[in-house]
């Protein structure tokens, strides 16, 4: 859920405040003036908005009003607790108010919801839905849904058609004021990430301009702020210090619990009094951005502070300290990199599956070059492994062919073809939270051969090859398509299954014990029986962590050894608390 944490804070805030712009609902059809005129400034002028918003008493509510009441609450906890949190909240009012007369604006919410939170396969459908809907839309609609399109494509880096909705909205006639200082700060953002980071000052102030000419309220804080984070880059001190006074008092007058906005503009002060060799305020205010961010969730924030406590500490000669903040800062952006790239080739899946469903042509072409893909991985591994080291995202200049076999090789295991560790750590993660928002069970398996080394010494590498694919066959026969399988190293598997209790899943372990066990040996020309040992949990016995539940798991397993192999046993919380 928390994959934007790998944005830069300073484009988060916006993103933030794009995303929320686009969960507009229901409002259009709104019958309470009251209700609907809170819905107009939510975004100009969120805290007065959010006091008449608490002025409202909600038993004198028709019911459509009260849903309109909760969707208004709702979008004021996604400001102080994230989007994620909220998500929830979201997802249960667009199912109470799933109607036709408000389906595209439900879709654009949701466009918005998804994109958020990750679920790349699904954002890219609705994107796909509105575009094709957008000529029959009305002029409000329209807009709105031009707006949350805006904001997706910028999630998901594909700015030329950002650009390309953000040109259509500006030369619109009917474009409001608060539209367009919506557009020229989004605009402004874009043009800045296309051109690596240098930002268009006057572009800046024209943003700036406009949102003050439209009273956004919002906008105009977020535009101040990055107006200080360009002036402190430019190592302005005298007007940055002017900036920030303005900034800091936009900030407290709009009076709302916006978490990244003002752990943005800390960092900010933070880095002026760097500039200003304020040692002390310095690293004062560093430390304050970092316990902002409590959760320890933002880590480009997080860095950024470090590098100031790292200066500072290092002007007043506390080399110590500064080594420290320096190993701190070093695993941080160690971290911000895989996930950076892990994201990408999520997004680019997603992509491509949707340009897979348009033509049945691709499955077939994977299955003809399979042989073909084998031989270029060598190469394509030595590519991955020098875009991790660069840093570097450019899958989404490659060719379609070049990233099918990219995505294959980020995710499968080469050997035996299923999911490999990180994948499905990352699928069984994503899983696990879906079901935790549902109150569903989900069971796991992890399962490790049985003297796997004798047969590899005994008989070979390549017959011991030849017995992982066996096993996987035996595996994935007795599995089906609502379960997750990988291979988690050497001779150790795993298996997820949603919807099911341990129960159950002792039952699948068993029916894979008795497959493998049943695995002739008869085609390599030798005789040996195979077999493994099982531990499985559920998660009502370990919870929704994925490391709890694989640590539960991990623990039956070990029992299984110990008490003679090839068996199942289930976790068991009063011999050994995990
Ligand atoms: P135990 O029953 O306690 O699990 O014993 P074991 O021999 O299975 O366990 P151990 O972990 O000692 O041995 C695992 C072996 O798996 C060691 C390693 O050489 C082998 N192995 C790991 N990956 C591969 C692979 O890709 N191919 C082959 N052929 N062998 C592998
Ligand atoms: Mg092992
Ligand atoms: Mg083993």
């Amino acid at each position: 859920m928390t994959n934007l944490r790998n944005l830069p804070l300073l484009k988060r805030v916006i993103l933030i405040a794009a995303t929320l712009s686009c969960l507009c609902g229901f409002s259009a059809n709104a019958e309470n003036t009251v209700l609907a005129e809170i819905d107009a400034k939510r975004m100009s002028d969120p805290s007065s908005a959010r006091a008449s918003l608490s002025e409202i008493d909600m038993q004198s509510l028709s019911d459509e009003e009260k849903l309109h009441y909760r969707y208004l609450e709702s979008y004021f906890f996604a400001f102080s607790h994230g989007i994620p949190e909220s998500l929830v909240r979201f997802e249960a009012l667009i199912k109470e108010a799933g109607g036709s007369h408000i389906e595209d604006r439900l879709m654009v919410t949701m466009l918005s919801l998804t994109a958020y939170s990750g679920e790349w396969a699904q954002s890219f459908t609705l994107a796909e839905k509105l575009e094709s809907r957008l000529d029959g839309m009305t002029e409000q609609d329209r807009m709105n849904a031009i707006l949350g399109l805006i904001s997706f494509y910028q999630r998901v880096d594909q700015f030329d058609m950002a650009m390309y909705y953000i040109s259509t909205l500006l030369s619109s006639d009917n474009i409001s004021e608060s539209d367009r200082c919506y557009a020229v700060t989004l605009k402004m953002q874009i043009e800045e990430e296309v051109n690596d980071g240098s930002l268009n000052q006057p572009a800046l102030e024209n943003a700036i301009a406009v949102c003050a000419a439209a009273q956004h309220k919002l906008f105009h804080a977020i535009n101040h702020n990055t107006l200080l984070r360009h002036l402190v880059k430019i190592e302005d001190v005298y007007k940055a210090k002017q900036i920030a006074r303005k900034t800091g008092a936009l900030i407290e007058e709009l009076d709302l619990d916006f978490t990244h906005l003002k752990s943005s503009f800390t960092v900010g002060k933070a880095q002026l009094a760097l500039l200003e060799e304020d040692w002390d305020n310095a690293k004062a205010l560093a430390s304050e951005a970092l316990s902002i961010d409590t959760g320890g969730q933002y880590e480009s924030g997080r860095i950024e502070s470090l590098e100031v406590l790292i200066g500072a500490e290092k002007a007043t000669g506390n080399y110590e300290a500064a080594v420290r903040y320096l190993e701190e800062k070093l695993t941080l952006r160690k971290e911000f990199h895989s996930r950076e790239i892990a994201q990408s080739l999520a997004r680019q899946e997603a992509r491509f599956k949707i340009a897979e469903a348009e033509s049945a042509m691709a499955l077939l072409d994977k299955e003809n070059k399979l042989a073909e893909v084998r031989e270029e991985q060598l190469y394509l591994a030595l590519s991955l492994v020098s875009l991790l080291l660069a840093g570097l995202i450019f899958w989404s200049y490659r060719s379609r062919k070049v990233q099918i076999k990219l995505r294959e090789l980020a995710r499968k295991d080469s050997l035996t073809g299923i999911f490999n560790r990180g994948y499905f750590e990352e699928r069984s993660k994503r899983l696990l939270s879906k079901a935790q928002q549902q109150n569903t069970f989900v069971s796991m398996t992890l399962l490790d051969l049985d003297h796997f080394k004798q047969i590899n010494d005994t008989y070979g590498h390549q017959i011991g090859d030849w017995v992982l694919r066996e096993v996987v066959r035996a595996l994935s026969d007795t599995c089906d398509v609502t379960m997750t399988l990988g291979r988690l190293g050497g001779e150790e598997f795993g298996i997820v299954i949603t919807d099911c209790n341990a129960e159950r899943a002792l039952a699948v372990a068993e029916a894979c014990r008795a497959a493998i066990e049943n695995i002739s040996s008869q085609p390599t020309g030798h005789r040996f029986t195979l077999t493994a040992s099982f531990g499985v949990a559920d998660t009502s016995q370990a919870g929704y962590h994925f490391e709890n539940l694989s640590s539960a798991c991990d623990l039956a397993l070990y029992q299984s050894k110990q008490y003679g192999r090839n068996r199942v046993y289930e976790y068991d919380s009063e011999i050994n608390p995990i």
